[in-house]
């Protein structure tokens, strides 16, 4: 049995103040203790974010790491850094940062390994774009997205799988899509690591996942849990997925 996890992706939002206000409130709300909750803020934000959430339940993440521990790398930051200030997840290879900053299959890994290697757990983000869908490519960008994943601890990997072209978009995969494509993952999965990891290892739904189409998609059988995106923004909003998240743990789907 996999435990949920429910990973809000902040991105480019909240101010410092906002995102220490945010967690207080995130924290008041009393959350169902049966799903790993973990809030994703800006860098400038995560040492007060530490603060807050120190004692509680919800994990921090960071949106990106480096490769290396140290060295010249304007803006960037190091996983050993991450740790010290008490994050304890890391977000790689989003497709923001594949689209609009250049990352690449190789560069994800890299960021990976070194996130791993100082002690983080690492979501990892693939999906293909509108044209791959189109083109009957899903499963080919799939493959190529996870190729080298072999090369990571999967006891400290989550899989996103995240379409891009429901990424922000209020469009999300139907539940037949998003099942057939984690299905397919859970399999790849157990061909590069083995059958025991493919049980174990969580698979994500992210993209414009939010209360209104929890339900349907929180409870198909290799979704285990979302990396999402908009809908985390807010306090309510966010906690009603963790609740619908909690609900399928329970096995109260209808
Ligand atoms: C994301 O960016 O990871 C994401 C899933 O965004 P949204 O929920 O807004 O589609």
């Amino acid at each position: 049995m996999r435990r949920p996890l429910i990973a809000g992706n902040w991105k480019m939002h909240k101010s410092v103040a906002e995102a220490s206000a945010y967690l207080e409130g995130l924290i008041a709300e009393d959350l169902p203790t049966s799903v790993d909750v973990v809030c994703c803020p800006t860098f400038v934000s995560l040492p007060a974010a530490a603060m807050v959430v120190t004692g509680s339940d919800i994990g921090l993440g960071a949106q990106n790491v480096h490769w290396e521990t140290s060295g010249a790398f304007t803006a960037e930051l190091a996983a050993p850094m991450l740790i010290e200030i008490g994050v304890h997840w890391v977000i790689v290879g989003h497709s923001e940062r594949r689209t609009f900053f250049g990352e690449t299959d190789e560069t994800a890994l890299d960021r990976a390994r070194a996130g791993q290697a100082a002690g983080l757990e690492v979501i990892y983000c693939i999906g293909e774009t509108l044209a791959e869908r189109d083109a009957g490519e899903t499963f080919a960008v799939l493959e190529r997205q996870t190729a080298s994943l072999g090369a990571l601890d999967p006891e400290h990997l989550v899989l996103a799988y995240e379409p891009v072209w429901a990424i922000g978009t209020g469009r999300n995969a139907t539940p037949a899509q998003a099942q057939e494509a984690h299905a397919f993952l859970r399999v790849r999965v157990a061909s590069i690591f083995d059958g025991t990891a493919a049980d174990a290892m969580r698979i994500l739904y992210g993209g414009s996942l939010k209360p209104a189409n929890a339900d349907e998609l929180l409870p198909l059988a290799d979704v285990d849990g979302g990396l999402i995106g908009g809908a985390s923004l807010d306090v309510g909003s966010f906690s009603a997925i963790i609740r619908a998240a909690a609900v399928c743990a329970a096995g109260d789907v209808s």
